[in-house]
C-alpha cells in the first residue's frame, strides 16, 4: 500500500512533492528521527531557538506517514489513559502540571496553524464527551469532582436533553463539554509544519529509513542511501520505535482503527443536530470517537484496541473492528440506518505500561519520545519543543515536566509481553461490555 491508502486524509490532502533522500556523508548538529508531529515540531523549534544549527529530519517514508497523517484530527487536552490514572501513578500535583502542559499543547498547534497560515480546517469547536449508559455517566461526573478538586482546567456538565439538542442519538444521556479543543485536518497540519521546518531552515529527507544508529560522542545514523554523523539524535518514531534495538522495551504500538461515511445529506444532519460540529467521544475505556469532516462524513473510530505480537506495527486495517466500528454508527445514530460507508483505515498509537507519556534519553546525546496513548495531536506538538530544548541542553519550564526523565515500567520481551498488553486491554473490554449489557437489561 502506498502512502495515500493509509487514510482518508492522505488520499485527500493534495497533489504531493515527495522530498529527495538522504544521499552521502553528513554532519549535523541534531538528527531527527521520524516525520510526524513530534519530529517536525521538534526541527521548527530548534531552528526557531538556535537558527545557526543544522537539524535534519530523516523520514523513512513520507512526512505524515505514520499516526500524524491518519488520527481523528482532535487536538484536545487529554493526557494519558484517563486523570484518574494519572492521578493513581503520580499524585494530584503532577494531575494538574499535566493539565496545564496539555492547555498549553492545544494553544500551540492554535498559533501554529495561525503563524504559519496552515489550511488545515482548523476549527475550535470543543470536545462533547458523553456518557451513553449509567455507567459512563458515573464516570465522568466523577472525573469532573476530581478535576474540580485538583484544580484543573474548566469543562461543563450538560444534562440528558441538552446534550440531545446539541447532538441526537437516544443512548446520550449526559455529557462533559470542554471548550478547549479543535479538530483539524490532520495530513493537511503535519504537512504544514513540515513546509514551516523547512522555511526555518531545517532539512528533512523523505524515503530515508534508519537502519542502523551506532552510539558515542557523534552518533552515527545510517540510511539506505547516506549517514550523518550527529551531535544530538532525537528519535520521534512513535509506535514504531519497537524497530529501534534502544527503544525496544519503552513502549507498545497498539493500533487503532476508523470508519468514515459518506458525506451526510441535509435530512441526515437535520435529524442528528450537531450543528456546532464538535468533537464527540463517549465514555468507554476503549472509546468511541466521533466528528465531521469538512465535507460532512461522519468519521467515528476506536471501538477497540489491539496489540499483534512481537510488537508489530503495520496492521492498518482490520475488518472485524470495520464491522463493529459500522454497527456502533448505527446504534447510536439509528437516523443513519442507511448510511454507506467510504473508507476504512487505521494505525498504531504508543503506549507505555503505566499508560502515561515518557520523554527519557538513551545514553548522553540520544533523546526520545514515547507513550501519546492516542492523544498525541496537540502533545506531539508540544514534546517537540520540550525535545528541541533538551537537545540544546536549556534548562526551562517544558525540561522540567515532570514525565521528563522519568522513572518508566519496561515493557518485557515476548511471550510475557503479549500477556501483559492483552490482559490489559481485556479488562478494559470486560468493562464496557458488562456496563454496555447492564445498560441494555434495565
Ligand atoms: C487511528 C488513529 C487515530 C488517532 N486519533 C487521535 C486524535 O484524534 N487526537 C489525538 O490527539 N491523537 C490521536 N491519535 C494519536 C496521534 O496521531 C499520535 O499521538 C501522534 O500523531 C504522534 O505523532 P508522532 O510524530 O510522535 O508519531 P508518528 O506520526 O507516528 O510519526 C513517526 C514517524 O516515524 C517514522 N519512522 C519510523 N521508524 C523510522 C525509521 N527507522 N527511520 C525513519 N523514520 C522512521 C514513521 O514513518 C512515522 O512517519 C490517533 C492515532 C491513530 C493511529
Amino acid at each position: 500500500m502506498g502512502y495515500r491508502e493509509k487514510s482518508f486524509w492522505l488520499e485527500t490532502a493534495g497533489e504531493y512533492q515527495e522530498r529527495p533522500p538522504l544521499e552521502g556523508e553528513h554532519t549535523a548538529d541534531v538528527c531527527i528521527v521520524g516525520g510526524g508531529f513530534t519530529g517536525v515540531s521538534a526541527a521548527l523549534h530548534l531552528k526557531e531557538k538556535a537558527p545557526g544549527l543544522r537539524a535534519l529530519v530523516l523520514e523513512s517514508e513520507v512526512v505524515g506517514f505514520g499516526a500524524s497523517g491518519r488520527n481523528a484530527g482532535f487536538s484536545m487536552t487529554l493526557f494519558g489513559l484517563a486523570p484518574e490514572v494519572t492521578l493513581w501513578r503520580f499524585g494530584a500535583a503532577r494531575l494538574r502540571e499535566a493539565d496545564e502542559y496539555m492547555v498549553r499543547a492545544v494553544d500551540l498547534v492554535r498559533r501554529r496553524v495561525a503563524e504559519h497560515q496552515i489550511d488545515c480546517d482548523y476549527e475550535e469547536n470543543g470536545l462533547l464527551t458523553v456518557a451513553t449508559n449509567p455507567a459512563q455517566r458515573r464516570r465522568l461526573l466523577r472525573e469532573m469532582e476530581l478535576a474540580r478538586r485538583a484544580g484543573l482546567h474548566e469543562t461543563e456538565w450538560l444534562e440528558a436533553d441538552e446534550v440531545r439538542a446539541q447532538v441526537n442519538s437516544p443512548l446520550f444521556c449526559g455529557g462533559r463539554l470542554d471548550r478547549h479543543c479543535a479538530l483539524l485536518n490532520p495530513a493537511k497540519l503535519v504537512r504544514g509544519l513540515a513546509r514551516a521546518a523547512q522555511q526555518a531552515g531545517a532539512e528533512i529527507y523523505e524515503r530515508s529509513p534508519v537502519l542502523e544508529v551506532v552510539p558515542g560522542p557523534r552518533v552515527r545514523v545510517r540510511t539506505p542511501g547516506g549517514a550523518v554523523a550527529a551531535e544530538k539524535v532525537i528519535f520521534a518514531t512513535n509506535a514504531y520505535s519497537a524497530r529501534l534495538r534502544p527503544l525496544r522495551s519503552r513502549q507498545l504500538p497498539v493500533h487503532t482503527y476508523i470508519v468514515l461515511t459518506e458525506p451526510l445529506s441535509p435530512e441526515q444532519i437535520a435529524a442528528i443536530g450537531w450543528q456546532r460540529r464538535q468533537g464527540l467521544e463517549d465514555g468507554r475505556n476503549l472509546i468511541h470517537y466521533f466528528r465531521l469532516t469538512r465535507d460532512n462524513r461522519l468519521l467515528m473510530g476506536g471501538h477497540d484496541a489491539l496489540y499483534y505480537w512481537g510488537s508489530q506495527d503495520g496492521r492498518d486495517r482490520n475488518t472485524a473492528v470495520q464491522q463493529r466500528l459500522q454497527e456502533a454508527v448505527k446504534r447510536i445514530f439509528p437516523a443513519l440506518a442507511g448510511i454507506r460507508f467510504t473508507h476504512h483505515w487505521g494505525g498504531p498509537i504508543s503506549a507505555t505500561l503505566d499508560l502515561a507519556p515518557l520523554i527519557g534519553r538513551v545514553g548522553p546525546n540520544m533523546l526520545y519520545s514515547v507513550g501519546c496513548m492516542g492523544h498525541g495531536v496537540s502533545l506531539a506538538n508540544l514534546n517537540g519543543a520540550t525535545l528541541a530544548d533538551l537537545a540544546l541542553g536549556r534548562q526551562t519550564d517544558l525540561t522540567d515536566v515532570f514525565f521528563v526523565d522519568r522513572q518508566a515500567v519496561p515493557a518485557p520481551p515476548e511471550p510475557l509481553r503479549f500477556a501483559v498488553a492483552g490482559t490489559l486491554l481485556t479488562g478494559m473490554r470486560l468493562q464496557d461490555r458488562w456496563h454496555e449489557r447492564g445498560a441494555r437489561g434495565r
